[in-house]
């Protein structure tokens, strides 16, 4: 199989939110898709040890946002790589209620709330197809695509998302370092100074953990 003719899928971003016994999460999908347009089922996956997966199965109601390239990427970090488990992500990011639920409000196209109406197994992950109830567009700004994430903003996936890959390093002259948070991989071939070398105060560019948190990949 050659992977990289998976690279070539495009893709958006968006931030699912949910809440379910006064408990709020959400996190950050690349996987939206509309499946027909007649009383609208839009689609989203989520892996299964995602807290957020856990709580739209409960809720059976979630609202998905548009991200632009206006949204701030401390706020798709926030939501990207750290678990509503342990993490208030709403805390510094602007939301709006709606069908009380917090709706991630970043400098974001529109919204829409959506009715669970069947989730699909998926070994890894599970499709929600969703209904969407009420929906509505909040700005003209330019949707952000998962390559403008990729590529502007250096955005990696983190193993939870479907696009997820591994990195081996096979360079014996250089190291590679992985963000255990966001999946950024430090490589010393690539950079000025070697990450062995960085200051302890350094933090990693992408989620803001300190070097602690990066693990050397073989
Ligand atoms: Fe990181």
């Amino acid at each position: 199989m050659d992977k990289k003719v998976l690279h070539d899928i495009s893709y958006g971003l968006y931030a699912v939110t949910t809440r379910n016994e006064n408990i709020d999460s959400g996190c950050i999908i690349n996987t939206l898709t509309q499946i027909t347009s007649v009383n609208p089922i839009v689609s989203i996956s989520l892996n299964k040890d995602n807290y957020t997966n856990e709580m739209i199965k409960k809720s059976n109601l979630f609202a998905v946002s548009i991200i632009s390239e206006e949204t701030s990427k401390e706020s798709i970090s926030k939501f990207g790589y750290f678990s509503s488990r342990d993490t208030d992500k709403f805390s510094d990011v602007d939301y709006i209620e709606r069908n009380n639920i917090k709706v991630f409000n970043d400098n974001i196209c529109g919204y829409m709330l959506c009715e669970v109406i069947n989730c699909i197994d998926t070994e890894t992950h599970d499709i929600f197809l969703g209904r969407v109830i009420s929906s509505e567009k909040v700005s003209d700004k330019k949707p952000m695509t998962y390559k403008y994430y990729r590529e502007e903003l250096k955005g990696t996936s983190p193993k939870n998302a479907p696009t997820f890959e591994e990195v081996k390093n096979e360079d014996s002259e250089y190291k590679k370092y992985r963000c255990t948070v966001c999946g950024y991989i430090y490589d010393d071939k690539e950079e000025k100074i070697k990450f062995a070398d960085l200051p302890e105060d350094w933090k990693c560019p992408i989620c803001g953990v300190g070097k602690d948190a990066f693990k050397e990949v073989f």
